[in-house]
C-alpha cells in the first residue's frame, strides 16, 4: 500500500495541470487515471482552441480562469515545447442588430480585462478572412485566441511532472474512497482509495475525473452537483484545406455555448463544430447525420464554400456540465478532499489557472508547500515532420534514417517519431495516433494501422493479438497464424 501527500483522480489537462504545478514542491504525488492512457477522457475531444475570454458571463469563475489561462498557456506552452499559435480569433456579426451586440460583449469582455479587443468592418474582413462570406458587415477581433493540440499538452504536461517526481498509474480506475479515523500524526493518510492495481493512502484527493466527477464526489461521502454530458459534435477537414480561414472564427454566442465555429487547428486541418446538446449517457460519443447537417448550415453561413467532400472525420466530446460555472472547492464537510468538477469549456483554456487555485485552496487547507531546490521546467525537444521545414528534415533524416521511413503517408509520420511516441508512454494505437497523427489522415490507417501495430508489437515485447486500439476490450488481432 502507497502513502501520497496528494493523489490526483483524473489524467485529462485539469489533472495533468495540477500534476506538474505540484511537482514544484517537495510533495509525494500521484496520479490515478482509468483508462490505458492519459488525455482519453473530454481533453481528447475538444476543439483545442485557447479562448481570449471573451464569451464568458460576467462575475463567473470560468471568466476570470479562462483569461489568466490564457495568458498562463502561453508560458507553459513555450516551456514544455507544444505548439501554441496565437492566431487570432473574430466573432462574426451579419446585421446591425449583431454588431450592437458585439459592442455588448467588446465592453463586457474589456471590464474582464480581455487584453487588444477591436471592432472590425467589411474592408478589414475581405483583406484578412477571404473566404468569409460578403454578408458579414463586421466582426470583433481578438488577438490573444490561440490553438494548440489538446492531447500533446496533456502528455507533456504529464512527462514533466514524472520528470519532477509525480507517480502515474494508468488503468487504476477508482472504485471506492475510504475516509480514515482522525487520529495519528498531522501529517498522516486521511483517505484510503481503491483501484484494481491496489489501494492509495493520501492526506489529499484532488477530483478532476471529468465526466465522472460527481460518481467520486458521492463515493467520498460529498453529494451536491450533478453532471450532465453536453455533446459537441465536430468534423475535421482535409489538410489540402488548410488555409480555408486564418483566425477562429465565431458566430455570436448562443444560450449554452459558443456557437457552431470554423477551426484553425494546430495541426493544420480545419475543423468544423460543434454542436451543443445535452445528453444522458457519459458514454455516447456518436455522430449524427442531423449533427453534420446543423454543424454544416451554420458553418456556411460564414464560409459559403464549405464542402462535406472536404471532411475526412467525424468526432464528438461531452462536456462535463454542472450549471453555469466550475466548481472548484475544498469541501470543509471532508477535510482534504477537493472537488474540481463541471470543468467545461473553457477548461482547457483555463487549466494553468485551475492549477494555481487548486495549489492555493490545498495551502490554505494546510498542505506544507516548499519549493524543490530544482524543478525541471523544459522538456526534451520532439520533431514532427508534418510541422517542420524539409531543410530541417534533411538534416534529421541524415543524423538517423528512421525519420526517412514514413509510416504513414497522408500526415508524413515516420517509423522514428513512432517509436519516439512508445518510449515516451504510448501503449495503444490511438495513444500513437494522439502523439503523432499516424492514422489520423484521410485514409483513416488504412495504409498505417499495420505497420503502427508491429512497431508497437516489436518496441513493447507483445504480441499482435495484445495491441489494442485504446486499452482491454478493443484488440484488432484475433489470432496470429505461423506463415
Ligand atoms: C466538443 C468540445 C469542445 C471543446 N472545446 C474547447 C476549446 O476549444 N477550448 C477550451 O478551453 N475548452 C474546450 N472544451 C472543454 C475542455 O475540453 C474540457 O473542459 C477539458 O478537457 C476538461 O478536462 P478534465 O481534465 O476536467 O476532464 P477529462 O479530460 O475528462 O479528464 C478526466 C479524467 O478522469 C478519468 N476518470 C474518470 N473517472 C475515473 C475514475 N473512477 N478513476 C480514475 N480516473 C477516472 C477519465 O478517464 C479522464 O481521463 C471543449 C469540450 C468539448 C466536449
Amino acid at each position: 500500500m502507497s502513502q501520497y501527500d496528494v493523489v490526483i483522480i483524473g489524467g485529462g489537462v485539469v489533472g495533468a495541470s495540477v500534476a506538474r504545478e505540484l511537482s514544484r514542491y517537495k510533495l509525494n504525488i500521484a496520479l490515478l487515471e482509468k483508462e490505458a492512457e492519459l488525455a482519453f477522457g473530454v481533453s481528447k475531444s475538444n476543439s483545442g482552441i485557447i479562448h481570449s475570454g471573451t464569451q464568458n458571463p460576467l462575475g463567473s469563475l470560468k471568466a476570470k480562469l479562462c483569461i489568466q489561462g490564457n495568458a498562463l498557456m502561453r508560458r507553459i506552452s513555450g516551456e514544455l515545447g507544444v505548439d501554441f499559435k496565437e492566431v487570432g480569433s473574430l466573432i462574426v456579426a451579419f446585421t446591425e442588430e449583431e454588431r450592437l451586440e458585439l459592442l455588448k460583449i467588446k465592453q463586457e469582455s474589456e471590464a474582464l480585462g480581455v487584453p487588444g479587443l477591436k471592432m472590425v468592418d467589411r474592408v478589414w474582413l475581405k483583406a484578412r478572412e477571404p473566404n468569409l462570406s460578403g454578408e458579414a458587415c463586421a466582426a470583433l477581433y481578438a488577438p490573444t485566441t490561440g490553438i494548440i493540440s489538446p492531447y500533446r499538452l496533456v502528455y507533456d504536461l504529464c512527462e514533466n511532472a514524472a520528470r519532477n517526481g509525480v507517480e502515474f498509474h494508468l488503468s487504476s480506475k477508482v472504485e471506492k474512497i475510504s475516509a480514515l479515523p482522525v487520529s495519528g500524526p498531522k501529517s498522516g493518510p486521511r483517505f484510503e482509495i481503491s483501484t484494481p492495481q491496489g489501494i492509495f493512502k493520501a492526506r489529499y484527493i484532488v477530483n478532476a475525473a471529468g465526466l465522472y466527477a460527481d460518481e467520486i464526489s458521492k463515493m467520498a461521502g460529498v453529494g451536491g452537483f450533478e453532471i450532465i454530458p453536453r455533446k459537441g459534435e465536430e468534423f475535421l477537414f482535409d489538410k489540402k484545406r488548410e488555409h480555408l480561414v486564418n483566425h477562429v472564427l465565431y458566430p455570436l454566442p448562443t444560450e449554452n455555448s459558443k456557437g457552431i465555429l470554423i477551426i484553425k487547428t494546430s495541426d493544420g486541418n480545419p475543423m468544423i463544430g460543434p454542436t451543443a446538446h445535452d445528453v444522458t449517457d457519459k458514454e455516447d460519443l456518436s455522430t449524427s447525420d442531423e449533427g453534420l447537417q446543423e454543424v454544416l448550415e451554420s458553418a456556411r453561413k460564414m464560409i459559403p464554400t464549405i464542402s462535406e467532400g472536404d471532411i475526412i472525420a467525424y468526432f464528438s466530446g461531452l462536456r462535463p456540465v454542472t450549471g453555469h460555472d466550475f466548481i472548484i472547492r475544498h469541501e470543509d464537510a471532508l477535510p482534504g478532499f477537493l472537488n474540481v468538477a463541471g470543468i467545461q469549456s473553457p477548461g482547457l483554456t483555463s487549466a494553468p489557472a485551475i492549477a494555481l487555485m487548486v495549489r492555493d485552496i490545498l495551502k490554505s487547507n494546510g498542505l506544507l508547500l516548499k519549493k524543490k531546490i530544482f524543478f525541471h521546467k523544459h522538456q526534451r525537444e520532439e520533431n514532427h515532420l508534418f510541422a517542420i521545414p524539409l531543410d530541417k528534415t534533411k538534416r534529421l533524416v541524415k543524423k538517423d534514417a528512421s525519420y526517412g521511413d514514413i509510416v504513414c503517408r497522408c500526415e508524413m509520420v515516420s517509423a522514428k517519431e513512432v517509436t519516439d511516441a512508445i518510449e515516451r508512454g504510448a501503449t495503444t494505437l490511438d495513444g500513437i495516433k494522439f502523439r503523432t497523427r499516424a492514422q489520423a489522415g484521410r485514409c483513416h490507417g488504412g495504409f498505417c494501422t499495420t505497420r503502427v501495430m508491429k512497431i508497437l508489437a516489436e518496441k513493447t515485447g507483445r504480441r499482435l493479438t495484445e495491441i489494442t486500439k485504446r486499452g482491454k476490450g478493443s484488440e484488432i488481432v484475433k489470432e496470429e497464424r505461423a506463415n
